[in-house]
């Protein structure tokens, strides 16, 4: 424990932290009831403190003597604003980093915690889209919490988790770790695929390593159609799905992981089951269909099959259905949920294992205290045809969004029950600041930390040392405060099946925490055998009464619908019920001045012109799905598939593009045209991130003003203000960028099939000559392309290739053709 902690511990104890004072000496508030909060009476003597009654607000936490507020976080407050929220009274601070959630800011904006300025530095609850920096770790207090653990992207990277994934299968015995499908890592595994491949024929799919939301994934069914400049994963694809009614689908799993060491895992009891837009069909034909092979929303949401659901009472309907609906679909079909449900839970547990150790290790060197730092990670689940679950990868950051009555219900508990769950303590966090000034002195006059001595007396039982008697009771605390989620490790079975897995420098502590906390689980007295030998098959559980008892206790908390969450918050979230005549108004007066502001000559920064842009392209991307039939003839496909293959051309990544084939169908074509418009817009918006936002001038638009702006404007306001801005400051660059030269290198590994090149370069080489084909031409002279001028303006303004642009067309195959 360092200076800072120390000084955070005396603030704690003193009641230094903020007003309200967290607790009492009872002399000081003798009014107060006395309250004890838990009875852990092996730990020590009380000290004689008095509490403010548990409410509905805060939770008390600690051992005697060291109590401390935690804040209760309620989804209810989400649909019946409490006027006067704790975490105001503490003027606690949420940051939020590269990311953004509308779901996070209301949860925190109804328990009261505001969002600190960029300039402060002071946080409650530090929120990021990306693993925080060493320095950022380093540097937090005792309260501070951060949503990441230290390199957590051994799980969440797809190469790193089949890296991570192959070493466990090679140390601990295959058939234990044979979870995920056969996984190649392009382009260094390039030789062993094909020799997987040469056994194995049938599809495959191809996926960038760090992406998300099906960007960028893609089937294949020959080691030909594989980019060799790419780093991408190549998995076997499941071919025989569950399916339900004949559609494929997926489980999103939120697994929340609260400590490394000891390892503490809980599972939501609820999660959502994601179905594809089309009809599932094996056959090789249909290989470049995204929307019958990938069950991401992201993909399928535009699909005129697409069916929302509108109720979230009603969770077996339409295109995302909750887990329990699914589970209880599959029981009334017969089938074992329980074992589903068994198997799914040692997935989640056998791949947390496998990073555990770097992650510990990572933990020990960066991150001051045991409860800094938490987890949600989002598990995608594939379950195939014989009930048999796949890992298909693990969320970083799992998608808040809420589209839907169901994706609000489940989100606002998920994301309630996980901050009480980590338990947040309620703390000022400026007043932090102002006690962190006077440690120094704070340092000299303390007894020793609580990690050396245990405070109020003797520890939990004579053979645990005080930090391991805090472990025990904090994990007790935190089990208290679950809510929803379900511990599935530590677990009466868990030892007995999973401890032979674990690392030595995992072992001790989870060794410890199930003898305490299950001690007729353990096989003989404490060091006596070895966790290698206690290891068991999960289909050999040993029979326990209370291990059996338990684990069909966590079914059937899966199976029963989710009684909490709130419905209704982020539906249409932002417009406050306003009836659409008031929306569309404002957007009008939006429009108006920002198109004044830039006739006086306020222009706006490359990133406000990349942002707007990229919502330009979101709109097209709808259009081209929403509207299949009616885009058909018209040329907008072939436009759109020239602006993203020139465009491509300015991205720091390459980006492999597919050309739909002559044979394919109008509806065909649009649908993967989107996909890839979509794909590229995720690339795009990355690179737009670089360009940070620019520090208020009175020469550059408002950042409210252009954030309404492009939060609510239409497609034809971004297209005419997008115009506008490209002729008045001759700024097409702004937002396209410049075309980048290109490594030949990495046009000499692309490797395409011959048949295949002769077509796709083909095109590329009437984009590269400037002559449109015929239906592009014709559209532009009826002036029948809705897609708008600019498009056709910025294919115009973009530079000539500089890397000779043939190498960005990637020859993708057979399937395309
Ligand atoms: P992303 O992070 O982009 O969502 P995933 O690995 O989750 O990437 O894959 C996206 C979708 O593709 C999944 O939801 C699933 O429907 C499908 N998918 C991925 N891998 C496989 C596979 N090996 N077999 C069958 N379908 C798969």
């Amino acid at each position: 424990m360092d200076d800072k902690q120390l000084a955070y511990e005396a603030m704690c104890a003193g009641g230094d932290v903020g007003k309200p004072t967290p607790w009492k000496k009872k002399d000081q508030n003798p009014g107060a009831q006395r309250r004890v909060l838990w009875d852990d009476s092996t730990e020590g003597g009380e000290e004689d403190i008095t509490l403010p009654e548990e409410d509905e607000w805060l939770i008390w936490a600690g051992g005697p003597g060291r109590k401390q507020a935690l804040l209760r976080f309620n989804a209810a407050n989400l649909d019946d604003e409490p006027p006067d929220p704790i975490g105001r009274q503490y003027q606690m601070l949420f940051k939020m980093q590269n990311t953004d959630s509308k779901l996070f800011r209301r949860v925190m904006d109804v328990h009261g915690i505001s969002e600190s300025s960029a300039s402060v530095s002071d946080f409650n609850i530090l929120w990021t889209g990306v693993h925080p920096k060493p320095f950022v770790l380093r540097n937090l207090y005792d309260y501070q919490r951060v949503n990441h653990f230290p390199r957590s992207y051994e799980l969440t990277r797809k190469d790193r988790l089949c890296k991570n994934i192959e070493r466990m299968k090679y140390i601990r015995g295959a058939k234990h770790f044979d979870f995920i499908p056969p996984s190649y890592i392009m382009p260094t595994e390039y030789q062993e695929f094909c020799s997987a491949f040469l056994k194995d024929r049938g599809a495959w799919i191809v996926k960038p390593v760090a992406s998300s939301r099906g960007r960028g994934i893609y089937l294949i069914n020959h080691p030909d159609q594989i980019p060799l400049d790419e780093s991408v994963v190549v998995c076997k694809y499941i071919e025989n799905p569950l399916l339900v009614d004949g559609y494929k689908c997926d489980v999103r799993l939120y697994v929340a992981v609260t400590s490394y060491d000891p390892l503490v895992i809980y599972l939501y009891e609820e999660g959502l089951i994601r179905f594809a837009a089309v009809k599932y069909d094996q056959s090789a034909k249909m290989l470049w269909n995204p929307c019958m092979h990938l069950t991401n929303y992201s993909v399928n949401k535009y699909h005129t099959n697409y069916v929302q659901n509108d109720d979230a009472e009603v969770d077996d309907y339409g295109n995302k259905w909750s887990l329990s609906a699914l589970l209880r679909h599959l029981k009334l079909a017969g089938e074992d949920t329980t074992r589903l449900m068994q198997d799914i839970e040692a997935i989640i547990v056998k791949s947390i294992i496998a990073v555990a150790p770097t992650v510990t290790t990572a933990c020990k060197m960066f991150v001051p205290t045991r409860k800094n730092c938490f987890e949600l990670y989002g598990f995608d689940i594939l379950i195939d045809s014989s009930l048999r679950p796949w890992l298909l990868e693990v969320n970083l950051s799992p998608s808040l969004g809420c589209d839907t009555p169901l994706d609000s219900k489940v989100k606002s508990a998920v994301i309630s029950d996980l901050f009480t769950l980590i338990g947040v303590p309620a703390v000022d966090p400026g007043r932090a600041r102002q006690v962190k000034q006077r440690q120094r002195a704070v340092v000299r006059v303390r007894a020793p930390s609580m990690d050396s001595v245990p405070r109020g007396g003797k520890p939990l039982r004579s053979a645990l040392s005080a930090e391991e008697a805090r472990i025990v009771r904090e994990v007790r605390e935190e089990d208290a405060r679950r809510g929803a989620f379900i511990r599935i490790f530590p677990a009466p079975e868990t030892w007995s099946l999973y401890s032979c897995f674990l690392a030595p420098v995992n072992s001790h502590l989870n060794q410890m925490l199930h003898e305490e906390l299950y001690p007729h689980t353990i096989g003989g007295p404490q060091g006596s055998s070895g966790p290698r030998s206690l290891c068991r098959k999960s289909s050999s559980i040993p029979s326990l009464s209370i291990t059996s008892r338990s684990r069909s206790e966590r079914t059937a908390c899966y199976e029963r619908p989710l009684a909490r969450g709130s419905k209704d918050a982020f539906v249409g979230a932002g417009e406050g019920g306003r009836d659409a005549a008031e929306r569309a108004t404002e957007r009008l007066t939006v429009k108006r001045e920002i198109i004044e502001q830039m006739q006086r000559g306020v222009r706006m920064s490359r990133y406000q012109a990349r942002l707007a842009f990229s919502f330009y392209l979101q709109h097209i991307q709808r259009r081209l799905m929403c509207n299949m039939e009616q885009v058909q003839g018209s040329g907008q496909l072939e436009l759109v598939l020239r602006f993203i293959r020139k465009a491509a051309r300015n991205l720091t990544d390459a980006y492999a593009i597919q050309t739909p084939g002559r044979h394919f169908t109008p509806v065909e074509k649009a649908i993967l045209i989107a996909k890839q418009l979509g794909d590229f817009i995720h690339l795009y918006n990355r690179e737009t991130l670089e360009h940070v936002a620019p520090r208020e001038s009175p020469a550059l638009l408002d950042a409210q003003l252009h954030k309404q702006f492009v939060t609510g404007a239409s497609e034809s306001d971004l297209e005419e203000a997008l115009t506008l801005h490209t002729s008045l400051f001759n700024s097409a660059d702004l937002f396209l960028g410049r075309a980048r030269a290109r490594e030949p290198a990495s046009r000499a590994r692309t490797a395409p099939s011959s048949a295949a090149t002769d077509e796709t370069t083909s095109v590329a080489r009437t984009d590269e000559d400037g002559a449109p084909d015929s239906e592009t031409a014709r559209a532009r002279q009826t002036g029948a392309l809705s897609v708008g001028n600019l498009l056709k303006t910025s294919l115009r303004d973009f530079p000539a290739p500089a890397g000779g642009g043939r190498d960005r067309v990637r020859a993708l195959n057979k399937i395309y053709r």
